[in-house]
């Protein structure tokens, strides 16, 4: 049995004061039967540590630097992330792919950096509308979870995976829970082949989870939690989604 995961991923959101405000009501409205997790922007991380001091609540980063260090203006290396507390960072969110132009090497790189720092990467596949309407979205994600597997080799177990269909991300458009858990499946199957661990491992779902849909999609038998953008910026929200997992 695997134990729930939800993940607020805070994108590019929040103020001190904001921050304040949501992660009170988080430690006032947890804990919760799930693992729960926030993912803030850098400059936020340390006062998110300090406010989560002594709750169960993780936190972590959205994105790291494939390299180790050295003269990389702007970017931000896994050790950084290990040194201040994170136990996770996402990478490969679709919006880094898309506006960054990551493609799928890097973020298995980046992938590796973080593990090589003891901080769990949450890597992010999912296909486009377009690529859906193809009837491409096996393709894709197989293609870019593939790297993944190919760069951790035997280490992949440790990572966790989140179906993310960019259609559904801030759109309001959520996968059906028939429609994520078949993706989920494909991959979970595709992980049993590259790893032991695979029965083990956490595959979110993300893209417009809300309080209304969590539970429907969280009962399907391979989504093992989620991946919460706009929800996960309101203690009340972000706290029904983890009631539901
Ligand atoms: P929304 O929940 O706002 O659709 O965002 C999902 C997401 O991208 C989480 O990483």
């Amino acid at each position: 049995m695997r134990k729930k995961l939800v993940v607020g991923n805070w994108k590019m959101h929040g103020s001190r004061a904001a921050n304040a405000v949501l992660l009170a009501g988080l430690k006032e409205a947890g804990p919760w039967n799930a693992d729960v997790a926030v993912c803030v922007p850098f400059p936020y991380i340390s006062e998110t540590a300090l406010a989560l001091t002594g709750t169960a609540i993780a936190f972590g980063a959205q994105d790291c630097s494939a390299h180790e260090q050295g003269a990389y203006t702007g970017e931000v290396s896994s050790a950084m992330l290990q040194d201040i507390g994170c136990r996770y960072v996402i990478v490969g969110h679709s919006e880094r792919r898309a506006y960054h132009h990551e493609g799928d090497q890097l973020v298995a790189d980046k992938a590796k950096a973080a593990l090589a720092h003891g901080v769990t990467p949450i890597v992010c596949v999912g296909e486009t509308l377009a690529e859906r309407e193809a009837g491409r979205t096996e393709e894709v994600v197989k293609r870019q979870l593939a790297a993944v597997i190919h760069t951790l080799t035997h280490c992949i177990g440790e990572i966790v995976v989140a179906y993310e269909p960019v259609w559904a991300i801030g759109t309001g458009l959520t996968a059906t829970p028939e429609q994520a858990q078949a993706v989920h499946h494909v991959l979970r199957q595709q992980l049993q082949a590259a790893s032991k661990k695979a029965d083990a491992m956490r595959i979110l779902y993300g893209g417009s989870v809300k309080p209304d849909n969590a539970a429907q999609l969280f009962a399907q038998a391979d989504i093992d939690g989620g991946l919460i953008g706009g929800a996960a910026l309101k203690a009340a929200d972000f706290a029904a989604i983890c009631r539901a997992a």
